[in-house]
């Protein structure tokens, strides 16, 4: 199997100087060895496409000149955390940059009174459940089952399945407002966060939230989220023995 890059010579030379100068050249490759491991999705039979560059920005001023850039060039951007989504979703299928996002990987702010968060875009769950343990233990995060290195804002963005989805419905629904870089490099807020200082909400203005929502991250890439957070009860596991699934269920609400 042949992995071909799509931008060959002196093309390539000079975007990769501009990617060093935009994040610094031990975060940029090209080489094959690398760019290898973001050809995959490791988790399904999808086939395996190939990127030309692999990028990992630290700030969203970075993330919005590695955009402009690779508008200016016609090239896609595919942003990354781990690549453990189920659908293949993020394989480069017609090379590009890939933007790992795993350097942007903060807890900006926590609202104990409000019981919201706001992180960067590509914070895992191992980052947010950690920090909230430490800092604000009586608070935690919708969680997705998957494994501590993965992504928190995928399962956000991309109608993902949380533990407490029962009480606030798919990942999307946990979401307060969004700071993102558009496909053209400008950046653009939605929710509360537009007109205040607080992530607290989606109000007053109109929601525009959907338009990055189930969109894979094809409408703009997110830099930091608002995300909404929860009591952190002391009775977190328990079993539910019914007689059919549908009574399971209705306990399971009672709960
Ligand atoms: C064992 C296992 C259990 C799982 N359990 C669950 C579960 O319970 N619930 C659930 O919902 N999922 C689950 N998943 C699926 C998936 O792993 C999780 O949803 C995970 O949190 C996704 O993060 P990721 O780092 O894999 O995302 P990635 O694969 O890196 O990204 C997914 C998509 O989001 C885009 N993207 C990533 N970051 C951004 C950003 N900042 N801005 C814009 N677009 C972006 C990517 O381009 C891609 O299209 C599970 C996976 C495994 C392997």
């Amino acid at each position: 199997m042949k992995f071909l890059s799509t931008i060959e010579g002196e093309g390539k030379e000079r975007i990769l100087k501009e990617l060093e100068s935009i994040v610094g050249s031990e975060y940029v490759s090209s080489s094959r060895e690398i760019t290898f491991l973001y050809h995959w999705d490791f988790v399904t039979a999808e086939k395996p496409g190939c990127c030309d560059f692999v990028v990992m920005p630290s700030s969203t001023e970075e993330v919005q000149e590695i955009v402009r850039l690779a508008n200016r060039e016609k090239i896609p951007v595919i942003p990354w955390v781990s690549g453990m989504n189920f659908g293949g979703i993020c394989i480069p299928r017609k090379g590009g940059i890939v933007v790992d996002l795993r350097r942007m990987n903060k807890v900006l702010e926590v609202n104990e009174d409000d019981m919201y968060a706001v992180v960067e875009g590509g914070i895992t769950w191992g980052d947010l459940k950690g920090y909230l343990e430490k800092h604000h233990p009586n608070l935690r995060a919708g969680i997705t089952w998957s494994p501590a290195g993965t992504g928190v804002i995928p399962p956000y963005i991309c109608y993902g399945m949380l533990d407490l989805g029962f009480i606030g419905g798919t990942g999307a629904e946990f979401i307060n407002g969004l700071e993102v870089v558009l496909p053209t490099g400008e950046i653009v807020r939605v929710g509360s966060c537009i007109c205040t200082n607080y992530w607290l909400g989606r109000a007053p203005l109109p929601d525009l939230v959907g338009l990055f929502i189930g969109w894979d991250g094809t409408t703009g890439i997110v830099t930091k989220a608002g995300i909404k957070l929860w009591p952190n009860l002391p009775r977190k596991d328990f079993i539910i023995i019914a007689d059919t699934v549908d009574t399971g269920v209705k306990i399971f609400r009672k709960l």
